[in-house]
């Protein structure tokens, strides 16, 4: 991970713990010149500094990250959850809105040509998606129905040999909430196109072993 980019990941506002974005940075490094990563769930954009700095490492087409959010927080987020952020509510609207935040962040880190802003509900996007990913990060609304939802819609847009990452996997149920391991990897390992390859912290990375993008998953 360059410094510059590490010090604007390390100082942006979010939820993704420097080994694990560390890792994350390894692995779009990985994949980027084989085509383009997509995130689900951007927030402020901290993680997608880790992406972009991959991008711009690996440059030309290929070094492109799209980000999806519908900017109005998870669950989770919402005031009176242990994830609110009373900075990033639009006070006229009385809603959460991180796509300021999110803009400052990606402009100040030099990334704006790398990291490309998809706002919009991860299942509306996803049903008007038709492009193979070389890596897909999955670290959207936890509850179970959008955790399914994000595995159901995006994970068969990754290409063979492309990698699947996902966040806030906790095995043990005193580390944290259930949804990213029952309903995405769980899933994903169960299906058999997917096999485990590294895992940092609460990160889980799987590459797909079998079947090509756009096929639907076991
Ligand atoms: N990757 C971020 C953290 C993401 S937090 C970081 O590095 O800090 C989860 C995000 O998922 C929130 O911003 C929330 O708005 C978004 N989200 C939750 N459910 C969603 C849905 N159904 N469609 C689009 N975005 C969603
Ligand atoms: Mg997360």
């Amino acid at each position: 991970m360059p410094d510059d980019l590490l010090a604007h990941a390390l100082a942006a506002k979010g939820f993704m713990p420097p080994d694990e974005g560390a890792l994350l940075h390894r692995v779009a490094r990985e994949r980027l010149p084989f085509g383009p990563a997509l995130e689900v769930g951007t927030y402020c954009g901290k993680s997608a500094i880790y992406l972009g700095a991959a991008a711009r490492e690996v440059g030309g087409p290929h070094g492109t990250v799209f980000t999806v959010d519908h900017h109005r927080g998870s669950e989770e987020n919402q005031a009176g959850w242990e994830h609110h952020d009373p900075s990033v509510v639009d006070p006229e609207l009385g809603l959460m809105d991180t796509l300021p935040t999110f803009r400052r962040t990606i402009a100040r880190a030099g990334l704006e040509d790398r990291v490309v802003a998809v706002v919009g509900r991860s299942t509306t996007v996803a049903a008007h998606w038709r492009t193979p990913l070389s890596l897909l990060f999955i670290d959207g609304g936890h509850g179970e129905q959008p955790a399914r939802d994000d595995y159901e819609s995006w994970a068969h847009w990754v290409v063979r040999d492309g990698l699947l990452a996902v966040h806030d996997v906790f095995p043990d149920p005193a580390d944290g909430g259930r949804p990213p391991y029952e309903q995405i990897y769980l899933p994903a390992l169960a299906s058999g196109a997917f096999e485990e390859v590294d895992a940092v912290g609460s990160m889980r990375v799987l590459r797909r072993v079998s079947g090509a993008a756009g096929d639907r998953l076991g």
